[in-house]
């Protein structure tokens, strides 16, 4: 047995918590079948040396029976700022063998706003609406006069910021300090510098870029929150004699502006490299004609420690092609084989002066050029001007692409050498949240592969700090309703734990005063205070709920609660007779089916059934928070919807009044028709299928639950013929016309029409990508347990879906890797699993007879840690304790 993988609010080792009980977890490596935990003691001390010595000064919880191993609140000693805590787990299996990791720990941050002891500071320049300024560097020298026993830079900006120590950047975070509603708090990084510092003469520094906070959002141009980006730090200094200093951000510090011309996130960034500060954030360097720094006025905002991860440059790629389209060697094409989002690095070695304009986009039109027009307003345009250096490398800091070609056009005043490029000279450098991949699913069939691989990049592209919409024109918002039909996927691709802990209180923090929920959320006040409507409000509840489902996260439902609560309110108010979006009623009725084929589906409808749906998922969250009172509220108000909907939308005969696939999928999915209705709905859905050439019709809501609902009804064969429908709309349309990620739109593109509204046409928009959970749901079957939540005990349960001869999935759960992997052969198929340790699963072996299955050659009667439960439905039903199993099942 091996105890690994400790952390710590999601996180291996994180600085600068602010959360006063931070959550422990582990894993246990156990190959023996059942394996599990029977106790801990969690061990914890000030520092390495007294949790070695078994001093555990901050807490030791004694031995503890029972097999929780994830989201332990610290409960030790009262932890105050920047108290590090190192701590370790001993673990008893259930034969009573222990095991013991080497330790982790984590740092609290600063705990109260007082502490703080720094000015906002800046430059002197504002931009406007339209026009940014240079981004300013700031510095500051100071002195190390004693040994140093610890230093830590507590850092933040309104705008974005990278600090810099001793000619070095701090850190390797991307878009510092991420982004929130600014005028409600912002986030602060700390990074242990102790190694960056020397004695003697030392130089804090930072860049400052525009940023969410004063660059382009959306479409309204520049300036949503403030005029210019203004920089926050202390750099607290530990001597080794147990004195301490502190370094803050102050009128000592100087300004000045250098190569970075102008940086926007949606226009690009402007760099002429012959104006380089060079040194300027060294010791020794001449600062005489820098400005003194501006002091800016405290903004009264919350100061937050990180509750998710940062944004992180996360992979690089080469391009696939580069090519010249001139004849005189001033414009290149490139081609990086995968639309991405990041930027391009350059690498060069040419005459001073020359300037390269790097145009960036995702497609290509029909004569073979890169189409601008879907960016609308967005440039995504950098320039950079070469300083002659024998090899100059770049890479903007302050902006992002979504992109899978560049146009490069060389510019040289002085018309001498032509300059070349090669794929040396470029990198694809690919930057967004920083989510580790969990979860792979692949099959027999290489589009649907392309397919998932097209979700995942859709994920990684769009998932900067908050769920943005798309990341190439100008819009890169969180709209919520598109977060919530992709959150379950997303938890299968990516640890997206701490990023949606994070994004739900923007969403809160956004929540308008009448308890409503906003379309999009960090809150640009775009919409005003207004209502999401359905689908995309309702993201409120669906988001903690499936963090919850997939983590067994309770503190999020926690601390979302309240803010749920009123959200419900608000629906209870705005819904006169239970249905809401009610045509009588005259507020706004929502986005509808949003991007739906000819098929419109009633707001009422849509409304009414979010609405039931939010309160079921309300009873379920009241549930496990142990509020009885308010379970049963909303199971009540679950039902009383439930009764209006059948009234209002279910026809006598049982049919949808609304006849769209929508309708149906939403009545089933939503648990709304009564049992004897549900056939006849299921004819009404396959009818419309079929009678479209076995084709969807449905938009961003329909579309998440439309093959889910088509397997919980029975009708896998339907489901199958969707996924391999080729023609739009469909899922495989977009791949055999060569996307790498998913598109906005069905029809983005098609042979007839060319492309669609450039008003709206992004060709990396996750949302229709919701299709992923039921790959790994049903295909390969891998699912989460609601009643032990976080795949404490999972479903398994694969479908051996028509078409494909095999399929397999892993995920990389708070437990250790859970798999499915079934594959057909000549007398039937096989099944291999893996039930990490410490938890257990049920499962689904498809069969008509139990006795066709074996377990690595046993009859399953006798295999330990397998215990056969019931045959239903052609399905054997098994409980399994922890393991790996490989089932051979005969026809
Ligand atoms: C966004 C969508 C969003 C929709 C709502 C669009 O502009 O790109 O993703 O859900 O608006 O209407």
């Amino acid at each position: 047995m091996q105890i690994y993988d400790l952390r710590c609010e999601y996180l291996n080792n994180p600085l600068g918590l602010d959360c006063l009980s931070p959550r422990l977890f582990w894993k246990m490596q156990n190959e023996r079948r059942g394996a599990r935990q029977s106790a801990y003691q969690i061990m914890a001390a000030s520092s390495p040396d007294n949790l070695k010595k078994g001093n555990f000064d901050l807490w030791d919880t004694g031995k503890v029976q029972n097999d929780i191993s994830t989201h332990i609140p610290y409960q030790g000693k009262p932890l105050s700022s920047g108290v590090q805590v190192w701590w370790t787990v001993r673990v008893w299996d259930e034969q009573g063998n222990t095991a013991e990791p080497s330790p982790a720990f984590f740092e609290m941050g600063l705990l109260s706003r007082e502490e703080w002891q720094g000015e906002w500071i800046g430059s002197m320049l504002a931009g406007a609406n339209r026009t940014s300024i240079p981004a300013p560097y700031l510095r500051k020298d100071f002195a190390v006069t004693r040994p140093l026993a610890k230093a830590r830079l507590f850092a933040t900006a309104l705008g974005l910021y990278e600090a810099h120590l001793n000619g070095k950047q701090v850190g390797d975070d991307v878009f510092t300090p991420g982004w929130t509603d600014y005028k409600k708090r912002v986030q602060y990084q700390v990074y242990d510098v102790t190694e960056q510092l020397v004695q003697g003469a030392n130089v804090l520094g930072a860049i400052l870029g525009d940023g969410w906070y004063c660059g382009c959002v959306e479409w309204r141009g520049r300036q949503r929150w403030g005029d210019r980006p203004r920089f926050l730090s202390q750099l607290a200094l530990t001597y080794t004699d147990g004195t301490e200093e502190i370094i803050t951000t102050d009128d000592t510090w100087k300004v000045s502006f250098g190569p970075i011309l102008a940086n926007d996130m949606q226009q690009g960034e402007s760099y002429d490299a012959r104006q380089e500060l060079t040194g300027w954030d060294s010791a020794g360097y001449d600062d005489s004609d820098w400005l003194e720094a501006l002091v800016f006025d405290d903004p009264e905002i919350e100061l937050n420690g990180m509750r998710g991860p940062t944004v992180k440059q996360t992979q690089e790629l080469t391009p696939v092609v580069v090519r010249e389209i001139s004849s005189d060697r001033t414009r290149w094409f490139v081609d990086m084989g995968q639309n991405m989002v990041g930027r391009l690095r350059l690498k060069l070695n040419a005459r001073p002066g020359i300037v390269l304009c790097i145009r960036h986009s995702e497609i290509l039109d029909q004569n073979g050029s890169l189409y601008f027009t879907n960016l609308r307003t967005a440039a995504q345009t950098d320039y950079y001007t070469c300083s002659g250096a024998d090899e100059e490398i770049w890479e903007p800091r302050f902006t992002f692409h979504g992109f899978r070609y560049a146009e490069i056009t060389i510019y040289d005043i002085n018309n001498g050498e032509p300059l070349k490029l090669t794929p040396e000279n470029i990198t694809g450098v690919v930057v967004h949240s920083d989510t580790p991949t969990t979860g792979h699913f692949s099959c027999s069939n290489e589009m649907i592969n392309q397919l998932q691989s097209n979700i995942d990049w859709g994920q990684r592209g769009n998932f900067v700090d908050v769920p943005t919409d798309c990341p190439q024109r100008d819009e890169r918002m969180g709209w919520t309703g598109d977060a919530q039909v992709f959150v379950r996927t997303a938890a299968f691709n990516r640890d997206v734990a701490g990023f949606f802990t994070k994004w739900t209180r923007d969403l809160e923090d956004a929540q308008a005063d009448s308890g409503a929920y906003p379309p999009v959320a960090t809150e640009t006040s775009l919409l005003g205070e207004s209502d999401g409507g359905p689908a995309w409000a309702d993201a409120g509840v669906i988001c903690p709920w499936t963090i919850w489902l997939c983590y067994g996260d309770k503190q999020i439902l926690a601390e979302r609660w309240d803010s749920m609560v009123r959200f419900m309110d608000f629906l209870a108010r705005t819904s006169p007779d239970l249905v809401r979006c009610n045509p009588e009623h005259t507020g706004w009725g929502g986005f509808g089916d949003w991007l739906s084929i000819n098929a419109d589906t009633r707001t009422d409808l849509i409304g009414t059934a979010y609405h039931a749906y939010s309160a079921n998922l309300m009873s379920q969250i009241a549930g496990v928070l142990g509020k009885t009172e308010d379970q049963i509220k909303y199971a009540r108000l679950f039902a009383e919807i439930r009764q209006v909907f059948v009234r209002r939308f279910i026809s006598q005969d049982g049919l949808m009044v609304s006849q769209s696939q929508t309708a149906c999928v939403l009545a089933l999915g939503f648990d709304l028709a009564p049992h004897e209705m549900r056939g006849t709905i299921v004819k009404q859905l396959v009818r419309d299928i079929e009678g479209r050439g076995m084709k969807l019709s449905t938009g961003f809501v329909g579309s998440s639950y439309l093959n889910p609902v088509l397997t919980s009804m029975g009708r896998d064969d339907i489901a199958a013929k969707l996924l391999y429908q080729t023609q739009w709309p469909s899922w495989l349309y977009a791949v055999t016309q060569g996307a790498t990620t998913i598109w906005e739109r069905w029809d983005g593109w098609t042979k007839e029409k060319g492309f669609q509204d450039a008003g709206m046409n992004s060709f990396n928009h996750y949302a229709y990508g919701a299709i992923g959970s039921w790959l790994y749901q049903v295909v390969a079957g891998i699912d989460a347990d609601p009643s032990a939540p976080g795949y404490r005990r999972s479903f398994l349960r694969p479908h051996l879906i028509e078409g494909l001869t095999h399929a397999e999935a892993s995920l990389n759960t708070l437990y250790g890797v859970l798999a499915s992997a079934w594959k057909l052969n000549e007398t039937g198929y096989t099944w291999n699993i893996t039930v990490p340790a410490n938890t257990t699963a049920t499962l689904w072996i498809p069969t008509g007879d139990v006795a066709n299955i074996t377990e690595n050659g046993a009859a399953v009667s006798s295999v330990s840690g397998l215990s056969y439960q019931r045959m239903e439905n052609y399905t054997a039903i098994f409980q399994a304790e922890a393991g790996t199993y490989s089932f051979a099942v005969k026809k």
